[in-house]
C-alpha cells in the first residue's frame, strides 16, 4: 500500500461492483503513464488482462493458410485463422490488406474486434527451439514436451514457467536445476522431489523452505545440513534405513508422506512475510532488484511500477500484466519491449494505444497484427496529420460512448477464460460471470475416449511394465486423458517414483495454488507480534508467519 492516502480517490469497480480506492501514488503514475484512471478493481483488471493469455489444452491442428500440421495451445474453435509462427512472421500475408474505415456510427471497439477476428494469430509464441513442437511460449529450448513458458530448458516434461531446468518432471516456477520432480519455486537445485520454496539442494524430498541441504527429507527452514528427517539429524547410516520404511515407490505413501508435508508447513515451518529480495521501498511478493514499485507480484529488475504481475525490466508501467522491457506503459497485457503503449495486448510497439500482436509499430491506433507500421487506425495508413486528427475524433467518440481508456474487452480475448492464465490466478471464477462480460468458456468432456482408470495402475513403480507407454490414462478429476512417455517412465524407475494419477495440468495447477496468491492479508508476527502483510489464505493455516526482520534472525 502507498504510504501517502491523503487525496485518495474512491472508485466502485464496473464488475465486481466493490470499492476500490485510487491513491496518490498510483494517481501520479497514471498522470505519468498518460492513461485514464480505472474503472475496474485491482484483481479484476489482472483477471481481464491474464483471460489474454491462454492456458489451453494441448492440440493438433492445421494452418488456415498452408494446410499444414501444427499444435497449439489455442483452442479448437476459434474467432480468428491460426497460421505457423514461422508462417506468421513471414510476408506470406498482410495484416494492411485486411484496413478498414473507421465509421463513427459503430463502437470503435466493436469495428476493433471485427477487425481482429479477420487477422491470423500465430500457433505458437517462442524462438529458437529443437524438438518443443508439444508446447507453448519456449524460448532456446529444447527437447521439452507438454510444458509451457521456459527459457533455456532442455527435456523438460509437463512443466510451466522454469528458467534453465534440464532433465526434469512436473515442475513449476523453478531455475537452474536439474533432474527435479514435483517442485514448486525451487532454485540450482539437483534431485530435489516434491519440494517447495528451496534453494541449493540436492538429493532431497519433501523440504519446504530449505537452503543448502544434502539428503534430507520433510524438513523445513534448515540451512546447511545433511541427513535430517523431520528437523531430526541422522547419521548417514541411520538416515539411508529410516528412508527405506517410507516406500517412496508406493502412490499411497506418497499421498500420506504429501499430507504429513501440508501439516508440518502449517504447524512447524517458519514463513516469511514475503518472498522478496532486494526489494527497496516497495511492496508486494516475488520481487527481485526492485526499487520504488508498490503492490506487485514476480517482478524483476524494475523500478517506479505499481500494479504490475509478472514483468521484468520494467520502468515506470501501472496496470501493465505480463509485461517485459516495458517503460512508461499502462492497461497494457503481454507486452514486450513497449513504451508509452497504452490499453494494448500482445504487443512490441511505441506511442501507440489498443493494438493487438502489433510489432514494433509507432504511433498505431486500434491495429491487430502489424509489423513496423507508424500512422495506422484500423490498419489503415494514414499521413501524420490524418492520422492526429481521425485519432482525436475516434477519442472523442470513444469518451460519449464511455469506451476510451479501458482495456480490450473480454470478447476479445484468445479464447475460453477456463483456459486461460487468469483462471490459474482465479480458479474460483464462475462461467456466468465470464459469459455476462462477454468472454468465452469451454467445457471439454472427453468420456468418448477410452482409457484405463488411474486408480486401476498398481501402486507400486516396481510393479509397473514396459506396456504402460501404449496405455492411454483417464485423469479422475478431469475426465481427460493422458499418457506415461518412454523417458518419463525411464526417470520414474530410475528415481522410485510412482506413476502419476492426474493429467498433468491437474499437476502443475496443484503447484500453483501455493505459487499464485495476489491477496495478502494481515497477520501478527509470530516472534515480535508486530502487524504485517502475508500472501497466505487464512485456511492454509499457517501458524509461524513471520515479519522479515525476525525471519531473518531466527532462520536465514
Ligand atoms: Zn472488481
Ligand atoms: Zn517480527
Amino acid at each position: 500500500m502507498f504510504m501517502n492516502t491523503k487525496k485518495e480517490i474512491s472508485k466502485i469497480c464496473e464488475h465486481c461492483n466493490q470499492n476500490f480506492s485510487i491513491s496518490e501514488g498510483e494517481l501520479t503514475l497514471y498522470k505519468k503513464v498518460g492513461i485514464e484512471l480505472p474503472t475496474l478493481c485491482f484483481f479484476c483488471r489482472i483477471k481481464l488482462h491474464f483471460s489474454f493469455w491462454l492456458f489451453g489444452k494441448f492440440r493438433k491442428g492445421t494452418s488456415d493458410l498452408s494446410g499444414e500440421n501444427l499444435i497449439t495451445v489455442l483452442p479448437e474453435k476459434t474467432r480468428y485463422p491460426i497460421y505457423t509462427l514461422t508462417e506468421w512472421h513471414s510476408d506470406r500475408w498482410d495484416a494492411m490488406s485486411y484496413g478498414i474505415e473507421y465509421d463513427p456510427r459503430v463502437s470503435f471497439l466493436e469495428q476493433l474486434q471485427n477487425l481482429q477476428e479477420k487477422i491470423p494469430h500465430p500457433h505458437q509464441n517462442g524462438s529458437k527451439n529443437t524438438g518443443c513442437d508439444w508446447c507453448d511460449d519456449v524460448w532456446n529450448s529444447k527437447n521439452c514436451y507438454l510444458s509451457r513458458s521456459m527459457e533455456g530448458c532442455e527435456d523438460l516434461l509437463y512443466s510451466y514457467r522454469n528458467l534453465w531446468v534440464k532433465n526434469s518432471i512436473d515442475v513449476t516456477i523453478c531455475f537452474n536445476s536439474e533432474k527435479c520432480y514435483d517442485c514448486g519455486d525451487c532454485h540450482h537445485s539437483y534431485k530435489l522431489f516434491h519440494s517447495r520454496h528451496s534453494r541449493d539442494c540436492i538429493e532431497s524430498s519433501f523440504l519446504y523452505d530449505c537452503r543448502n541441504c544434502q539428503n534430507c527429507f520433510m524438513c523445513w527452514n534448515l540451512r546447511n545440513k545433511s541427513y535430517c528427517i523431520e528437523n531430526v539429524q541422522y547419521t548417514k547410516e541411520a538416515y539411508e534405513e529410516k528412508l527405506k520404511s517410507f516406500s517412496l515407490d508406493s502412490y499411497k505413501s506418497i499421498e500420506s508422506l504429501k499430507k504429513r508435508f501440508q501439516e508440518l508447513a502449517a504447524k512447524e515451518a517458519v514463513h516469511r512475510e514475503n518472498f522478496n529480495l532486494k526489494a527497496y521501498n516497495s511492496s508486494g511478493n516475488y520481487l527481485v532488484d526492485v526499487k520504488d514499485c508498490q503492490n506487485c507480484n514476480t517482478v524483476n529488475d524494475s523500478e517506479d511500477c505499481a500494479n504490475c504481475i509478472r514483468g521484468m525490466k520494467e520502468k515506470s508501467n501501472i496496470d501493465a500484466n505480463g509485461c517485459w522491457y516495458t517503460e512508461l506503459s499502462g492497461n497494457c497485457a503481454g507486452c514486450v519491449g513497449g513504451y508509452a503503449l497504452r490499453y494494448s495486448a500482445w504487443s512490441s510497439s511505441r506511442y501507440s494505444e489498443y493494438l493487438d500482436l502489433c510489432i514494433e509499430c509507432e504511433y498505431c491506433f486500434g491495429c491487430v497484427g502489424l509489423k513496423k507500421k507508424k500512422y495506422c487506425i484500423l490498419n489503415k495508413q494514414y499521413s501524420k496529420d490524418e492520422y492526429e486528427k481521425l485519432r482525436e475524433k475516434i477519442i472523442t467518440d470513444m469518451k460519449k460512448r464511455g469506451e476510451y481508456g479501458k482495456f480490450l474487452p473480454y470478447s476479445m480475448s484468445a479464447g475460453p477464460f477456463n483456459f486461460s492464465t487468469s483462471f490459474l490466478y482465479f480458479p474460483e471464477t464462475k462461467k456466468e460471470d465470464i459469459l455476462k462480460f462477454g468472454g468465452y468458456w469451454e467445457d471439454v468432456n472427453e468420456s468418448h475416449i477410452a482409457g484405463m482408470p488411474t486408480r486401476e495402475l498398481p501402486d507400486s513403480i516396481k510393479d509397473v511394465s514396459d506396456t504402460i507407454v501404449t496405455q492411454a490414462l483417464i485423469c479422475p478429476e478431469t475426465g481427460w486423458r493422458f499418457n506415461v512417455t518412454k523417458n518419463e517412465l525411464i526417470f520414474y524407475r530410475e528415481n522410485n517414483i510412482p506413476l502419476p494419477r492426474y493429467h498433468f495440468d491437474v499437476r502443475t495447477k496443484n503447484h500453483l495454488k501455493y505459487l499464485t496468491v495476489l491477496r495478502s492479508y494481515t497477520y501478527k508476527c509470530f516472534y515480535c507480534k508486530k502487524d504485517i502483510m502475508a500472501y497466505y489464505p487464512p485456511e492454509w493455516g499457517y501458524k509461524k508467519i513471520a515479519c522479515e526482520e525476525c525471519y531473518k534472525q531466527n532462520i536465514a
